[in-house]
């Protein structure tokens, strides 16, 4: 130990020489004035102060106040010139990867370091930190693998947590984590970090604890709204020209254009609005356009000329459009690239800013352009408060936000494009005048920014709680519904039932609410949990590869487009995809292996295009088979060595079973009336096949059942996916198989699924599924094992 002391010691003073060094060193001393002209320097005494005081501290500030880059960075520079550099450790936790990367990436410079340092990052399948690290930035979903394996988080010194104003599932439920923590851990410090709202609710939640505001100073931005917008631009479309010479009234005549556009409602609306001056008289119209309208639809059109006229009109300064994600980035991003000023490189300079990015693209959006040119950055919600771009001056908000569905690794289910709340809005507002007066175009109209709620509704109450119940159980938290009573807005309990109900319906949880094998592993899949069982059945029954392309394609959502006009061009091509089989999850089997070979062709953009698939969802479904196959081989279910893993691939029968084994307790049985087939399901009754699917266009399907992974409900109850499956395979790779007093009759655990069958033939069913349920749960158990 004395030895260790002295080397920890000798750390110390180096730790302190270094950072002394760079602080006087002439590039650091230029850091040192940008930094202490951040509004969050003028606080950072109170700051250090309260944190040695008090156990937990809530701070909010403007974003771009200095919250991220600084206070952590406040911590490690105290410590440091303490002379106790060496045995700190803050973890700070960030809600996206790309910001835990951008943003340990400019601590690293900040401090004149390599990232990898004092400062580091980890994320999943990434990370960038050493021995020396003292703070690391990391996802919360890595802080909550973390507390897995080491439930006190022992050695760690500070938990700072970022961004809670959003509410993010992960970030609350960390909360109530660190609230338990604390009582155990008294040494332990807490750090809350929030946008300007709402910090009352966190610091009542941790029993009182106090504030620290820090003031931020922003110029004041224009608000535009569509009917602004649309006189700004108007003049560009050419019916409007048209209309002039007939010297008709401005009002009326753009919204007889639009009447003739048809495409979006809420943009007829504001025409509406614009010739009616009340505007409740539509509040029932608005509702109607809140739940229509789609930036999509809205025609990037819009968009782009709205951008050429901020290039040719405006002053100088970077551009920020708040897209919905990756897909309408991308999308727009094409489009705009073929306009032949806002695509000249020598005149704009395009950037796109997602989750998904590339880590080295990020760090364009950062810097600086010449001044002839335009920067114009496409930007998901993570450029509302995590991410600050300095040289924004105007700011386009298309006015809704949708998760980053496509990204497995933050086991986000897939979430339709909904509209952003008030405080979203003044944020994306707010990030125009940061450097000097701006401008925000929000393209909608105002009576529909006045229809947004206040606040975004907590993810905890308006998304599935399936994995966060196993990750609950993992984390050996008690029971479920009791923990998560104590969240800061406890989700309803009905729907916490209904998520444990599932889990022991899929065997994820036993009937006393522990986990069981399937659920240990499940936790370490970043899927829905029905998904994760299908890839772990594929793998043990070697027919991986088409089990990949499906639980890819259910989780990225249907890469197939239709578009409106050319509809039933689009919906034969999945038809052939998918009609032998009688299966929209081989459909997508097949769309992808097609589009493998066009792509290892070098022809998959002509074929994306022919067959009505989206390119970028392909590449995406490509990205995310590459990704379960890798945690399969972690989980020990994939050999590395021999190719087991497909030796069934081409067995279709094996294939539906293992369908079913993941779509359980999605089943539905099919009866034929005449001509008319109709389906049932266990709680909804009669169902009916939403139009997409591949089976609502076949006569009579010649399978008893369909196993589905969604249903909606839109008046009619509607499948929006499904496989026909025989009576075996149910049976096999179904729910529970009971036999019941009558002889002859098996049943599952859903009561109504009752097979009426010869003795005989019944008999070999149950031994047959004994065999595999044995089979299954010592794979299971060890998932290397031979069986
Ligand atoms: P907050 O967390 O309060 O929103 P940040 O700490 O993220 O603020 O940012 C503080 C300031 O640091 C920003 O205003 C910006 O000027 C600067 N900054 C942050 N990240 C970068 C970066 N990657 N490159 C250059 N400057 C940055
Ligand atoms: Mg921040």
């Amino acid at each position: 130990p004395f030895l260790d002391n002295i080397l920890l010691l000798k750390r110390n003073m180096h730790l302190r020489d270094r950072q002394q060094a760079w602080q006087n060193s002439s590039i650091g001393k230029e850091m040192m004035t940008f930094r202490e002209n951040l509004p969050a320097f003028k606080e950072k005494e109170a700051f250090l102060l309260a944190v040695r005081r008090h156990q937990v501290l809530v701070v909010s500030g403007e974003t771009g106040c200095g919250k991220t880059t600084q206070l952590p960075q406040y911590i490690l520079e105290s410590e440091i010139e303490a002379g106790q550099g060496g045995s700190c450790s803050i973890i700070c936790t960030q809600p996206r990867r790309i910001s835990a990367i951008s943003v340990a990436e400019r601590v690293a410079v900040e401090r004149g370091e390599q990232i990898g340092e004092s400062v580091g990052y980890k994320v999943r399948f990434e990370g960038q930190r050493g021995t020396s690290t003292r703070l690391l930035f990391c996802t919360t979903g890595i802080l909550l693998r973390k507390l897995m394996f080491d439930p006190d988080l022992n050695g760690v010194t500070h938990v700072i947590v970022d961004e809670i104003h959003e509410r993010g599932m992960n970030e609350d439920f960390l909360l109530v984590v660190l609230k338990d923590l604390l009582v155990r851990r008294t040494d332990l410090r807490v750090v809350l970090m929030s946008a300007t709202l709402n910090a009352k609710l966190f610091s009542s939640y941790f029993n009182g604890a106090p504030l620290l505001h820090i003031p931020g100073f922003t110029y004041p931005v224009n608000i535009h709204y569509l009917e602004d917008v649309l006189e700004l631009i108007g003049y560009t479309f050419s019916e409007i020209d048209q209309a002039d010479d007939y010297g008709e009234d401005k009002a009326w005549k753009m919204q007889r254009m639009l009447q003739r556009s048809k495409r979006n409602p809420v943009v007829s609306l504001a025409m509406d609005a614009l010739a009616n001056a009340d505007l409740r008289k539509y509040s029932g119209a608005v509702q109607f356009a809140l739940s229509q309208w789609n930036p999509e639809c809205l025609g990037f059109k819009l968009i782009e000329a709205l951008l050429c006229y901020i290039c040719k009109n405006e002053r100088e300064g970077a551009v920020l459009v708040f897209m919905t994600g990756w897909e309408d980035i991308t999308a727009l991003n094409n489009c705009l690239k073929s306009n032949p000023l806002l695509g000249n490189p020598n005149k704009v300079r395009l950037l796109a800013c997602h989750g998904a990015m590339a880590t080295a693209d990020q760090k364009l959006i950062f810097e600086p352009v010449p001044q002839h040119i335009r920067k114009i950055v496409l930007a998901t919600n993570l450029a509302e408060t995590s991410i600050t771009i300095n040289d924004v001056i105007f700011v386009i908000d298309c006015g809704k936000a949708k998760e980053t569905s496509y990204d497995a690794l933050n086991n986000t289910p897939c979430l339709t494009p909904t509209w952003i709340s008030k405080a979203s809005a003044r944020q994306r507002r707010g990030r125009a005048g940061r450097v000097q007066p701006g401008e925000c175009y929000h393209l909608y109209p105002k009576a529909v920014f006045e229809a947004f709620s206040e606040y975004q509704e907590p993810e905890l109450l308006r998304m599935p709680l399936h994995s966060l119940c196993l990750q609950i159980k993992s984390l050996k938290l008690g029971k479920i519904g009791d923990f998560l009573g104590k969240a800061i807005q406890p989700p309803d309990p009905l729907s916490v039932r209904n998520s444990v109900q599932l889990l022991e319906t899929i065997g994820a949880l036993d009937d006393k609410e522990e986990l069981t094998n399937l659920g240990m592993h499940l936790t370490s899949l970043p899927v829905d949990p029905r998904i994760g069982k299908m890839l772990i059945m594929g793998a043990i029954f070697s027919c991986l590869d088409p089990v990949l392309s499906i639980a890819a394609g259910l989780t990225v959502r249907d890469p197939f487009v239709l578009p409106v006009d050319k509809k039933d061009a689009a919906e034969k091509v999945k038809y052939k995809f998918g009609k032998e089989d009688c299966s929209d999850h081989i459909a997508l089997v097949r769309a992808y292996d097609a589009w493998k070979q066009a792509m290892d062709a070098g022809n998959a953009v002509d074929f994306c295009w022919k067959n009505f698939l989206s390119f970028s969802t392909m590449q995406v479904m490509h990205s995310l088979r590459r990704q379960f196959e890798v945690l399969l081989r972690q989980a020990g279910f994939v050999d590395p060595v021999h190719e087991y893993s497909n030796l069934f691939s081409k067995d279709l029968d094996l294939l539906k079973g293992i369908i079913c084994a993941g779509m359980f307790p999605g089943v539905s049985s099919v009866w034929s009336m005449e001509s008319n087939t109709k389906y049932k399901t266990v709680e909804d009754g009669p169902v009916q096949l939403h139009q997409n699917s591949v089976l609502s266009k076949i006569e009579k399907i010649p399978y008893p059942w369909l196993v589905f992974y969604e249903k909606m409900k839109s008046g009619n109850v509607l499948l929006r996916d499904a496989t026909g499956i025989s009576d075996s395979m149910l049976l096999l790779f179904g729910g529970k198989l009971y036999k019941s007093e009558t002889v002859g009759r098996l049943h599952m655990q859903e009561g109504w699924l009752e097979f009426t069958l010869h003795t005989p033939f019944a008999q070999s069913v149950m031994i047959l599924r004994r065999e595999l349920d044995s089979m299954i749960s010592q794979k299971m158990e060890n998932p290397k094992l031979d069986v």
